[in-house]
């Protein structure tokens, strides 16, 4: 964004530099044609039989001519500066956007069994965008063993999800009532949610009597009653128009835009599937990270250091993708002020308190450990691994 808004300056000042210019070309040469005219009429009107220019006349030609190749120069130089404005934004280019990414990419990193991991995540990124065809010349070209089964769910949630886009419930309503329970279960409000956007729809083509009909439906959900009672009231503002009621918020198209989002949620978590594709997910973060990889690159570069992380599993820095790219609870030791991780994970002690493995072997003293907040004493071998 920054890079974005740097360029953007330059830009703005090669814009507004160009305007006066423009504003200026233009006086400065219709000054100069007007003059030209006059000079050119006064020569004709003063002009002698023998067809030869009076030392006046002379001199008025040569007044002008200096004039014609002053404005010349002007325009001339005025253009050159114009010049330095456009390499500027070349080089506000070069200078935020960085092209060179040798060093971020590792070239035996997708080979062997990686190599098939990436091919099937990408497949599988193609059927969940509905792009089947490119999906199956993939799988058939990487030679990878993706079943039938596998790529059902995802054939039929697109095609859900295409319907839904062209204002079609039914295909959703279908699938919403044949999960009824299991939407139930996970607490998914999503079958109430069709059944209302597909009222609301008879309502806005006004086809009250069949809203009306359908209205029979919401009995199955009575704890939506305050919303019942809303899309029951509807019907007495249609005389004067729903979009000027105070009930016009349920006829936003952006409730359809909402339904095919939550559709698309609950489907993937009842068919055990993260809601976006893992492949664009690590691609969008990948991106989000790459500006401060590379100024990391360039400080370890600089100190000489870069050796020094390669057998880490964690970064020096902190790259804070933002809340919807966290996925798990991490666990901070309260001790020692760190993530946890695999090498060392969160161990919980005999009284309930949870710190890391590195602060319990620091804390413990042969088969004795007190706990740091509370005075409970134990054996340090009593303490269990815990997984988030
Ligand atoms: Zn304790």
């Amino acid at each position: 964004m920054e890079a974005l808004q740097a360029v953007e300056k330059e830009e703005n000042r090669l814009s507004n530099k160009y305007s006066n210019y423009r504003k200026n070309l233009t006086k400065n040469l219709d000054d100069l044609i007007e003059h030209v005219r006059s000079v050119k009429e006064g020569l004709c009107q003063d002009c002698n039989e023998e067809d030869v220019l009076t030392p006046l006349q002379l001199h008025v030609v040569s007044v002008c001519s200096k004039k014609i190749k002053d404005c010349t120069n002007k325009v001339a130089l005025e253009h050159k500066e114009l010049h330095t404005y456009v390499s500027k934004i070349g080089k506000a280019i070069d200078r935020n956007f960085t092209t060179d990414f040798s060093g971020m990419t590792q070239e035996n990193l997708f080979t062997g069994e990686s190599s098939e991991l990436l091919n099937k995540a990408i497949s599988e990124h193609f059927l969940r965008q509905g792009q089947v065809d490119v999906a199956e010349k993939l799988i058939r070209e990487a030679g990878l063993t993706f079943d039938h089964e596998h790529k059902e769910p995802f054939m039929e949630l697109n095609y859900i999800l295409n319907e839904c886009k062209e204002k079609n419930l039914e295909p959703a309503l279908k699938w919403a009532i044949s999960h009824h329970s299991e939407l139930l279960a996970k607490g998914s409000s999503l079958e109430f949610k069709l059944h209302k956007l597909k009222f609301i729809d008879y309502l806005s083509n006004k086809r009250y009597k069949e809203a009306l009909e359908y209205s029979k439906i919401f009995q199955t959900f009575p704890s939506h009653s305050v919303e019942i009672q809303r899309l029951m009231c509807c019907f007495a503002f249609i005389k004067h128009g729903l979009e000027k009621s105070p009930y016009a918020d349920l006829m936003d198209p952006v409730n359809w835009l909402e339904i095919t989002e939550h559709l698309a949620k609950d489907a993937c978590m009842l068919l055990g599937l993260s809601k976006n594709s893992p492949l664009e997910v690590s691609v969008t973060a990948g991106c989000i990270a790459i500006p401060t990889l590379l100024q990391l690159r360039q400080v370890m570069q600089q100190r000489q250091v870069e050796g020094m992380w390669n057998s880490k599993e964690e970064l020096p820095v902190e790259i804070d993708l933002g809340r919807e790219f966290q996925y798990h609870s991490i666990f901070a030791c309260p001790i020692l002020r760190q993530s946890c991780g695999r090498s060392n994970p969160p161990m919980r002690l005999v009284c309930g308190h949870v710190i890391s493995k590195d602060a319990l072997q620091r804390l413990s003293h042969g088969n004795k450990l007190k706990c740091p907040y509370c005075p409970m004493e134990m054996d340090p071998r009593e303490a269990k691994r815990i997984f988030f």
